[in-house]
């Protein structure tokens, strides 16, 4: 049970996830979060860096779906001016979101990467969902009601991994 809450890999942020990187596993897809893993839960917009990154990838035929459990307005306004195909309302950790997206990129699952900043949704999910995972360290360490709630639980999974040495990385 306890091996779908870790993380096959785990960075500071997306700018260390590149297309080489990927293409090495044949990865030609990510499903993304977009609350503090694009961008602070708060800002509204993509950032330079952001708009950059999401080139990047498109130059390289890496396609990214953004998944959010956030509501519409939040992820169309975000999503939109990038391009990028997105779901709203997720609810994470289910599957279904997932699947979705890895169908209408029309890759298969060890073709895709999950990248998110929380365990209880978004490696949770990608994990049982099937895919290989990749957690990334919250841009900013506040978050919306929900989250706050969450991160509790989260704290605990994590002191609990790193007792029992199945975590590596530096927080
Ligand atoms: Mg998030």
């Amino acid at each position: 049970m306890l091996k779908y809450f870790l993380p096959n890999e785990h960075v500071k942020s997306v700018f260390e996830i590149t297309p080489e990187e990927l293409k090495e596993k044949g990865i030609k897809g990510i499903i993304t979060d977009l609350d503090n893993t694009l961008v602070a839960w708060d800002v509204k917009d993509a950032t330079p860096e952001i708009i950059k990154w999401f080139q990047l990838m498109e130059e390289n035929d890496i396609k990214v779906t953004i998944i959010s459990n956030n509501k519409e307005e939040r992820v169309k306004i975000f999503s939109e001016p990038l391009k990028t195909p997105f779901v709203y309302s997720a609810r994470k950790p289910l599957g279904l979101a997932f699947k979705r997206a890895a169908k209408q990129m029309e890759l298969s699952k060890d073709e895709i990467v999950v990248i998110g900043d929380q365990i209880l949704t978004d490696v949770l999910g990608g994990n049982s969902a099937g895919f290989y995972t990749i957690l990334v360290v919250p841009i900013v360490q506040t978050d919306g009601k929900i989250t706050r709630i969450n991160r509790q639980i989260e704290r605990r999974i994590l002191s609990w991994m790193r007792r029992k040495g199945m975590i590596s990385w530096e927080e």
